[in-house]
């Protein structure tokens, strides 16, 4: 039998977009992953958590923005989990629940190329497959470059996703509401609710 093959979209979400959405699609299609796990961090080891919105916030517009998707699922691991939150015990979790299934991190560039800063990122190369966004502005060739290199040097699984080139940032959605801008189709619509309703990003 076929191994049940489970995308993981870990993410600070603040707020979550269509780029996030866009990613998870195109990697849930392009390696036939049977569901996709969302993971709102919780306390973070590269954000300080006084600059991240709360828990509560990230939770909900994470579950607003994939309840149209039948595939996804939302996990609190992360927000529940107390202390520092790595990706590294939350792979080795998920992998002792689902002992059977293959995982795929879903991650962007900008995220391999800081991976060698990740609590046992070695170990965490070996636990599972990546697959990695590209970004506006990055260098196709240096960016094959960093896969091959890691895939070689530790023997790794790490896949170039081919997918639209999304320019949407969290930050980009931050600052526009801070400056009184719409964010109308960068984020689904619930979630543009969830933030004007709560009043979110306001200073
Ligand atoms: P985020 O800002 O919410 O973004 C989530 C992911 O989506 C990132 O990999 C990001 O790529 C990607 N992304 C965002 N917008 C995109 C777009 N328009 N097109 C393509 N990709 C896009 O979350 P984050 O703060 O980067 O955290 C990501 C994950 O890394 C979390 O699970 C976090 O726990 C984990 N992490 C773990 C450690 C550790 O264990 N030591 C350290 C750092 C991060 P980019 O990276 O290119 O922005």
């Amino acid at each position: 039998m076929e191994k049940l093959k489970i995308g993981i979209m870990g993410g600070t979400f603040d707020p979550i977009h269509n780029g996030h959405l866009i990613l998870a699609e195109y990697s849930r299609i392009s390696f036939n992953l049977n569901k996709i796990l969302f993971i709102p961090t919780g306390n973070p080891p590269h954000k300080n958590s006084e600059d991240i919105s709360p828990n509560r916030y990230r939770y909900d517009m994470t579950l607003l923005a994939i309840s149209t998707n039948m595939n996804y699922y939302l996990s609190t691991i992360e927000i529940e989990r107390k202390g520092v939150t790595y990706t590294i015990d939350t792979i080795k979790y998920l992998k002792s629940k689902f002992e059977d299934a293959e995982f795929y991190f879903i991650l962007g560039a900008d995220s391999l190329y800081k991976i060698h800063k990740w609590k046992n990122y070695e170990e965490l190369l070996s636990l599972c497959n990546f697959i990695v966004a590209r970004r506006p502005n990055h260098n196709n060739k240096k960016l094959e470059k960093r896969k091959d290199d890691l895939n070689t040097k530790y023997n790794s699984s790490i896949h170039i996703l081919e997918a639209p080139l999304i320019d949407i940032s969290s930050t980009q959605i931050r600052e526009r509401i801070r400056n009184g801008l719409s964010i109308k189709y960068l984020v689904p619509r619930s979630v543009e609710a969830y933030i004007e309703k709560n009043r979110i990003y306001r200073d």
